[in-house]
């Protein structure tokens, strides 16, 4: 069964929001991403992004244009300060209420409806984004088969991809408690660090990297005990969003044997904060990476031919950077990196059938993310680590100044994208975060 199409899709739609309709738009009427905003002095609330503005759906319960039952339990969940209770409700009310706003922000609604919807619209430059959802539990794969490799020729030369890789979808379960929304600052971590000494010191970090990656989130959750189908996985994400995972190299390389990522990588992930649905990814889906003939096909608790035909996705994700210096002097961003997610060796149905495939439980809001993703160029690598090898071929800026890993007053920010013939392109928004002391 292909992804699901209906009119929410339809590239010639337009908005009565205007900022909506314009080509560069990230939220034009077909994305109409959920987050959560705080108005000044309000209460934190959900929100769908709409161009430059925020329509407030619990608000817009009282007006009446949410009375259908199913599109009113999801607007019901609205009236909260996280996706969680929205996410606990699975696909149907979110569906629903996609289609019921899509209908009410479409240039030709009925003037009415315009103008009682127009009420509960917010400026985007006037309210602080919160995180997304209630992280109960985050958990990094590694999904980048081009990424694995890169750096698993840095630390293990002689063996850089491990036998499992290409059985099973290798990942870690990673800290909540330090997910961080996009703008806040990353204080540069202090660590044990094993480098050129007899013995580790204790002392921040020289090798502070980020990590071009995309979260998704799970919306319905599976009982304690109960793996998921991979036919049903999909069933379980709620959307997207782009993530950042902030990682201390130098501590990294010298605590990550035998158990893996630790206090290398906890001390901040940063979110973007629009989640862009399923339903609103569904023209962008394509095809699972199609595997070398040597490589040996996924077990079958991970393949489905559905999965396989639409698993993956065609999203493209941007690292761009700006020290101080090139801000002080007016330089615009440098693009450290473009990659895609349908290069990922795994899909997200694969990586959340096998996060539960022993029974593992999910709950609505736990976030999942695919890992560093790159590609096959040089100019498709998703971090420093590989862009300037382990520090070996450092960056050069603008300025002059030269990048082996990232420096204080670093600004760093990612994309996303999708775009394809015949679709309205959509947007992730940014994902950003100044490193500092
Ligand atoms: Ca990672």
């Amino acid at each position: 069964m292909k992804p699901v199409l209906d009119e929410t899709h339809d590239r010639s739609a337009k908005s009565w929001v205007d900022s909506a309709n314009l080509a560069s738009a990230d939220f034009p009427i077909q994305n109409l991403p959920f987050g959560v905003f705080r108005l000044q002095g309000n209460e934190a609330r959900v929100g769908v992004a709409i161009g430059d503005r925020i329509l407030d759906v619990a608000g817009m319960l009282s007006a009446g244009l949410l009375a259908n039952e199913c599109v009113r339990g999801a607007a019901e969940a609205c009236a909260s300060g996280s996706l969680n209770r929205l996410m606990a409700l699975g696909a149907g009310p979110r569906k629903a209420l996609r289609r019921r706003l899509h209908a009410l922000l479409l240039k030709d609604a009925p003037a009415l409806n315009r103008h009682v919807t127009a009420q509960h619209l917010v400026a985007q430059q006037d309210v602080e984004m919160l995180l997304p959802a209630a992280v109960g539990d985050y958990t990094d794969f590694y999904a980048s088969i081009f990424h694995a490799t890169n750096v698993g020729k840095l630390f293990r030369p002689e063996n850089p991809l491990l036998p499992n890789y290409m059985y099973l979808p290798v990942g870690y379960h990673g800290r909540a408690s330090s997910l961080v929304a996009s703008g806040s600052p990353v204080r540069r971590p202090s660590g044990q660090i094993h480098e050129g000494t007899v013995a580790p010191c204790f002392a921040p970090t020289r090798a502070l990297d980020y990590e071009l990656e995309l979260g998704f989130f799970v919306s319905a959750g599976n009982s304690l005990g109960e793996p998921v189908p991979i036919k049903e996985a999909e069933e379980h994400i709620f959307g997207v969003c782009l993530l950042n995972d902030w990682s201390a190299r130098d501590v990294q390389s010298w605590e990550y044997q035998p158990l893996g990522p630790f206090l290398g990588k906890n001390f901040a992930t940063t979110l973007s904060p629009w989640v862009v649905t399923m339903e609103a990814l569904a023209p962008f889906r394509t095809a699972a990476l199609v595997r070398a003939v040597d490589d040996p096909a996924p077990l079958p608790y991970l393949l489905s031919d559905r999965d396989q035909a639409h698993g993956g996705l065609d999203l493209w994700l941007e690292t761009s950077i700006t020290s101080m210096q090139m801000r002080q002097s007016g330089i615009p961003p440098v693009v450290l990196g473009r990659s895609n997610t349908r290069d990922l060796y795994w899909t997200m149905a694969q990586m959340l059938a096998h996060h539960t495939s022993n029974g593992c439980n999910l709950r609505p809001g736990d976030l999942l993310a695919t890992g560093t993703v790159s590609g096959a160029d040089k100019s498709a690598l998703g971090c420093l680590l590989e862009l300037t090898w382990r520090g070996k071929e450092p960056v050069s800026l603008p300025t002059g100044e030269l990048r082996r890993f990232l420096g204080d007053g670093d600004e760093v920010t990612l994309r996303g994208f999708c775009e394809r013939e015949g679709f309205r392109r959509i947007g992730l928004g940014i994902c950003q975060g100044l490193v500092g002391r």
